[in-house]
């Protein structure tokens, strides 16, 4: 075969003809891995594709474990590691933001802002260095101004990346909601309004929903999941109280609660009054949640308050009233920014993996920083310089353990 050339051949299994396809051969270097590939587009069914894999192992193939191609392609160094994940993220992306922000990093554009943070690192580390290397020679110690802009360029530089990190890890991931609020509040009947299906029974019998029901929308191409849960009530039902159990166990793991008040039985924009009127409720695990106070069934109201508070807002599940108020609510509550075509270069899907490691590669700068300020144990500093260094190695794969890699990888899809 020609290399890259695409050839239309038969398919055989014991000279039988299956099937008819393309076949394309890559010599390595210039292939996805880095190694020698054939490429057979064959015809979809079933049976067919199975009866060539079936030849294809028996003459000496094996199947791909998840993730072995792209693993493949990092360590033949053709991509680094922040893109092999780039690349997972694609093929899951559930919005255009979220397929946006991965082609960006697997285009290298993330991989390559962490490089000129590591280039500025190892600048500082020469500059701090030098001064232990040549302590008896003639040159000025430490050229203090120079090395204070150095510092509080590459500190703007983490700060921004960080920015970019949570807004990508937002658009990738989404966010949780859980809907709070006492039996017959209205959740299930938001949640429904949200989704514009039939997810949850609305009925006017109390302590209808009792297990978690789960729906996925996009605010803007923000992904929001959000969870319906047991309306918070004494009870004496053992379902019903475990799925108030439940509602608790499900606040924690959120990151925003949508508390929903009957506002005609209860007028107030004060969460803590709401809250306060919840029979046996835990009124700290809200202490450090994000809580927007959704004030249903306003249809019932004479007139409806003016919108102004930024955590509460007045909405009809029922009638349609209100909904994109909250909608708009959602987002600010998150700092959610629907990125414009000119900020999409700046939005890289990132991970927790990647947050962890800036977040540590952060740290040892300012402590080099506070070293270098308040000592003159100039080799401690440029120790520090070392880590940062190391951390954000951590993000493209320079520095990666295996259990590392393996982890990543088998979170892949088969064949990718
Ligand atoms: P949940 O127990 O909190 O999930 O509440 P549901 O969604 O099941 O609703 C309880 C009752 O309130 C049902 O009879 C709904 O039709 C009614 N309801 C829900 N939202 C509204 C609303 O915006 N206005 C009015 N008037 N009734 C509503």
């Amino acid at each position: 075969l020609a290399p890259r050339q695409a050839h239309f051949r038969s398919i055989y299994k014991n000279n039988r003809t299956i099937d008819q396809g393309i076949i394309i051969l890559f010599k390595n270097p210039h292939s996805f891995t880095g190694e020698d590939i054939v490429e057979i587009q064959a015809h979809g069914g079933d049976v067919v594709l199975n009866l060539l894999l079936e030849e294809c192992i028996s003459l000496g193939a094996r199947q791909a474990d998840a993730g072995e191609f792209s693993k493949r392609a990092f360590l033949n160094n053709k991509i680094d590691l922040a893109q092999a994940e780039a690349i997972s993220d694609l093929i899951s992306a559930s919005s255009e933001s979220a397929a946006i922000s991965a082609i960006n990093s697997l285009q290298g554009l993330f991989s390559e802002r962490i490089h000129t943070l590591l280039n500025k690192t190892v600048a500082l580390r020469v500059e701090i260095e030098a001064s232990i290397d040549f302590p008896d020679e003639d040159i000025e110690l430490i050229d203090n101004t120079t090395v204070k802009a150095m510092f509080l360029n590459i500190k703007n530089d983490i700060e921004q990346l960080e920015t970019s990190i949570n807004q990508g890890s937002i658009i990738q991931n989404g966010i949780k909601a859980v809907l709070l609020g006492e039996p017959n509040a209205g959740k299930s009947s938001l949640l429904n309004r949200l989704t514009q299906l039939e997810s949850a029974i609305v009925t006017d019998i109390e302590g209808t929903t009792r297990d978690i029901i789960k729906e996925k929308i996009l605010i803007d191409d923000l992904p929001v999941h959000i969870f319906d849960t047991a309306g918070i009530r004494k009870t004496d039902n053992i379902i019903e109280s475990k799925g108030i159990d439940k509602t608790i166990d499900q606040i924690k793991r959120s990151d925003i609660v949508l508390l929903i008040n009957d506002v005609s039985k209860n007028n107030t924009t004060d969460i803590n009054k709401i809250i306060s009127k919840f029979e046996s409720f835990d009124a700290s695990l809200l202490e450090h949640k994000k809580v927007i106070l959704i004030n249903n069934k306003s249809d019932r109201l004479n007139t409806i308050p003016s919108d102004e508070c930024e955590t509460s807002v007045y909405i009809s599940a029922k009638n349609n009233i209100g909904i994109d108020i909250l909608k708009d609510k959602i987002k600010k509550t998150v700092n959610y920014n629907t990125p414009s075509l000119e900020s999409f270069e700046n939005v890289f899907s990132a991970r927790l993996r990647h947050k962890v490691a800036l977040c540590e590669a952060k740290d040892s700068i300012y402590n080099a920083e506070d070293k270098l300020k308040t000592s003159n144990l100039i080799d401690l500093v440029a120790e520090d310089l070392r880590l940062a260094q190391n951390s954000l190695n951590k993000i493209t794969g320079e520095f990666s353990a295996d259990d590392l890699l393996g982890e990543i990888f088998s979170s892949f899809c088969i064949g990718k």
